[in-house]
């Protein structure tokens, strides 16, 4: 299908795309790599009058050591992400679930920043941001504020960004030396996960110190389990130990039935993958 009529711009600065954005309201929408944008336009499920498109903006693009941090520009592919050896040392976690994120075009044009600010339940990137502890830098007119990733994804495609503002850059605190692994069940290849699971785990002396788990397609938005992380702390890398822990991977969680499978069948999975994921991230 042909989207519906449009005008477009293409600014090469923050400022000047934030101008647009002013200067257009409600009309107007940004654009990114356009991997979930473009079908919403074809299928005419949104029609904005303008889109602005962060293409040429190189402050966005790319990935950077900050000290405990790196940062993650909005703009940059995720097969950049994929491939960069700063997250696959400090952020493991996300270099794993780059591999299983759609195919290899998708990979090329959508974005990091453009993945996270569309909010999709079942898209491979919010966990690993929420597990990591990530912040998200958005920037207004007003000027630049950070959001937690806690407080980043409010509900089903809906996030902490304003209407008036741009997703620059996402921080994610260090995890050097953390073992990591992303469990993701599909039906078919190259598709969002009917659940998956992005588990980070330190292991000291043969024990689980320290975990962050978070869950895929379990609720309106990507989920903490927190009940899994407490119950692996101190534990042994054993099979045993790791499934009675990855049991409260349901707890807080509220996931969908589709034709994929109905909300149980997806609590079962959670525990399932948990057990899978951890085990992986640990080496055991
Ligand atoms: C066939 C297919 C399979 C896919 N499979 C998967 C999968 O397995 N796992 C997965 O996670 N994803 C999957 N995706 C989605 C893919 O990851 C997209 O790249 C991603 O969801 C959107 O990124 P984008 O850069 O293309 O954003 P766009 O489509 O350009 O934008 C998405 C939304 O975010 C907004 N936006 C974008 N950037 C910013 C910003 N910097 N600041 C504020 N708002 C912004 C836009 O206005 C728009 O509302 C798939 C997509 C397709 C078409």
């Amino acid at each position: 299908m042909i989207p519906a009529q449009f005008d477009y711009l293409a600014p090469t600065s923050v400022e000047d795309a934030l101008a647009a954005l002013a200067e257009h309201g409600d009309d107007a929408k940004i654009i990114a790599g356009g991997q979930s944008l473009l079908p919403v336009l074809r299928m005419r499920l949104n029609a904005p009058e303008m889109i602005i498109d962060l293409g040429r903006i190189d402050s966005l693009r790319g990935v950077r050591d900050d000290g405990d941090a790196i940062v993650i520009g909005a703009m940059t592919p995720h097969a950049v992400v994929g491939s960069d050896p700063l997250v696959a040392e400090h952020a493991a976690v996300i270099s794993k679930a780059v591999e299983h994120l759609a195919d290899a075009q998708i990979r090329h044009r959508g974005t990091f920043g453009g993945a996270l600010a569309h909010a999709d339940p079942a898209g491979d990137l919010g966990a690993p941001a929420l597990a990591l502890g990530a912040e998200f830098v958005i920037q207004g007119s007003g000027g630049t504020r950070r959001v937690a990733a806690d407080d980043f994804f409010v509900d089903l495609f809906e996030t902490a960004i304003g209407e008036d503002e741009i997703l620059t850059e996402v921080r994610i605190p260090k995890h050097t030396g953390w073992g990591a692994h992303y469990e993701k069940f599909v039906r078919v290849a190259h598709q969002w996960p009917i659940v998956a699971v992005a588990a980070t785990v330190r292991v000291d002396g043969g024990a689980i110190a320290e975990a962050r788990i978070g869950l895929t397609n379990m609720g309106s938005t990507p989920l903490r389990a927190r009940g899994v992380e407490e119950a692996l702390v101190g534990q042994p890398v054993t099979e045993d130990a790791v499934r009675a822990a990855a049991a409260r991977a349901t707890e807080g969680t509220n996931p969908p039935s589709d034709l994929n499978g109905d909300a149980d069948y997806r609590r079962h999975l959670a525990t399932v993958i948990t057990r899978r994921a951890v085990l992986a991230a640990a080496g055991g």
